[in-house]
């Protein structure tokens, strides 16, 4: 049986393929288009969650011992797994998740190339290196190494429910932690789904990645489980509290938060691709992306015809549940009340409706939210200020690039962005000024589809780095490590130094750097 096929199995007794531990409350997981049941789930409390903690330790030092090639070859395995199921899995991620099943192809897809990156490039981003030990210890040899901290807590959204996680699970567990993984309450039949997959692939080290699963409290729990590290993908104010608690114990934290994406269209962009992006990225998945674009500033010299073409292209857009539709329900019921009230409170303050020719009493549910440009938003107002997480996109006319980058850069958010400009130069240019972790110039997003290049926010965004080079050194402690060569007739660093040696000391210092004014 399929484990897919496990997931519509299951029973208040099972509770899904996840430990039950001892708990005994439970929790529906349902298909946010139909309400159909996905799966039920312990809600697992703080004594379940410190036995899965405390189960993962001895895991995390036997993959440890693995080594470089050990682990490869296992996280190899478990990439050739989730890509023999994609269609499996993706059939999940559309029932539990709502988006059409293409897109979780596409999301999928990108995990898998990220699990593939993270496993080739742990042992030369991570392993012992030796390094120039500098002319006062030049009788030394110098030794740099990143070591696994041990036990990662991952606390995950539902958005992305495969490709968010695994960006830090997959590299946490190719820099040789263990990882306990707490999904979203709206996607645990996933998280479940991709530890089963771990424990079929990876029968030898099954610990090394487990999930948790419930609501709120239990990622509390999990905060307060004694992980080395806690990396958090979600919203700001949740946030907070997950570092309120991390800070109890002082366990360090990865915050991968909210944004509020802009695109900057300049005086000489492809207007067409442009639009094209533009609605890709507000739209597509409903514009439930962390880094969906939200905020597009367009040059006056551009703007009327950037207006025109998006207009046009969302008009071609529809929400709905089978495989033809653009993107699906609002996974969370209760986002579709906020991304109204923005949509309310921005034509309440004398913003416009684009809104595209699609009659919303066609639409499968009221779950589903039409596609919405708005024009002529104040800057001040809600829907340029928050993020929004819906199928919406503001447009506003600057005078040109450069004020279009003032404005991106007030916000309190700064996870990515794009720039359109035919300019290599200026593209570039924009691009390093906007503050944000991540921008991408001519296209949307692609950022993130890109291994090597780090993933992550400013300000109200965040911190710390998933993916990359940075992101396997996240789930790192650096170590130093010196070996004395050869023994020197006069150590400095001995009480039986001369004390012509310190006089000879400051000489050499003086000619060495004294010169430098
Ligand atoms: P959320 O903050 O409501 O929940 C995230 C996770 O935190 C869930 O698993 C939830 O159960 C858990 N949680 C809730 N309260 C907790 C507590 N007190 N202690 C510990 N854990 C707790 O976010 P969401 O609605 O699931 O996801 C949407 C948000 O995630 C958006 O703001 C989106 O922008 C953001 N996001 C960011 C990125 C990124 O990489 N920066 C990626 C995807 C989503």
């Amino acid at each position: 049986m399929s484990l897919a096929e496990q997931m519509d199995t299951v029973t208040e007794d099972t509770a899904g393929t996840v430990d039950r531990h001892a708990t005994t409350e439970t929790f529906d997981s349902t298909d946010p288009g139909s309400g159909a049941l996905v799966g039920v789930f312990p809600v697992h409390d703080a004594d379940a969650v410190q036995e899965t903690v405390d189960r993962a330790r001895p895991a995390a030092r036997q993959w440890a011992e693995l080594g470089w090639d050990g682990r490869r070859q296992r996280l190899t395995a478990y990439r050739g797994y989730l890509a023999r199921r994609l269609n499996e899995l993706a059939d999940l991620v559309h029932r539990e998740n709502g988006k059409p099943h293409a897109d979780a192809i596409l999301e999928i897809t990108l995990a898998i190339d990220h699990l593939a990156w993270a496993g080739a490039h742990a042992r030369k981003t991570l392993g012992s290196r030796k390094v120039s030990a500098g002319m006062l210890a030049a009788n030394h040899a110098a030794y740099l190494e990143y070591q696994p901290l041990g036990v990662i807590g991952v606390i995950g959204p539902w958005n992305y429910p495969v490709f968010t996680p695994m960006g830090s699970i997959a590299y946490a567990l190719a820099a040789g932690n263990a990882v306990v993984f707490k999904p979203s309450e709206y996607t645990p039949a996933i998280g479940a789904w991709l530890a089963a997959a771990w424990r079929a692939a990876v029968p030898d080290c099954e610990d090394a990645f487990q999930v948790v699963t419930g609501f709120g409290e239990t990622g509390a729990a999990l905060c307060r489980a004694g992980v080395d590290k806690l990396a958090f993908t979600g919203s700001a104010p949740t946030g907070r509290k997950v570092m309120a608690a991390c800070a109890e114990t002082l366990t360090p934290v990865l915050m991968e938060l909210g944004g509020k994406d802009a695109m900057i269209v300049d005086d000489d962009a492809d207007v067409v691709a442009a639009a094209d992006a533009a609605v890709w990225g507000a739209m597509s998945n409903g514009g439930q992306t962390c880094i969906g674009i939200e905020r597009a500033y367009a040059t006056s010299a551009v703007y009327d015809r950037f207006v025109a073409e998006v207009t046009a292209q969302v008009q071609k857009l529809r929400p709905g549940s089978d495989d033809e539709a653009s993107y699906g329900p609002m996974t969370m019921a209760s986002q579709t009340g906020i991304v109204r009230r923005h949509v309310h409170e921005a034509t309440s303050a004398g913003g416009r409706v684009v809104r595209g020719e699609a009659d919303p009493s066609l639409f499968p549910g009221e779950h589903y939210l039409a596609p919405t440009v708005l024009l002529d938003v104040p800057e001040d107002n809600v829907a340029i200020r928050e993020e929004t997480f819906g199928p919406t996109l503001t447009i506003t006319k600057v005078r040109d690039a450069e004020e279009a980058l003032e404005l991106t850069n007030t916000s309190a958010h700064g996870l990515g962005g794009a720039v359109f400009s035919k300019s290599k130069e200026r593209g570039l240019d924009l691009a390093r000024r906007m503050r944000s972790g991540m921008t991408s110039v001519n296209s949307v997003l692609t950022f993130a589809s890109i291994p090597a290049l780090p993933f992550g926010g400013v300000g109200e965004s965040g911190f710390g780095r998933i993916h990359g080079e940075d992101g396997l050194k996240e789930f790192t402690r650096a170590k130093a490590i010196t070996r004395q060569r050869v023994a020197l007739p006069v150590n400095l660093m001995s009480f039986s130094r001369p004390a012509s040696a310190t006089d000879a000391l400051a000489r050499v210092m003086g000619m060495i750097h004294g010169r430098h004014r």
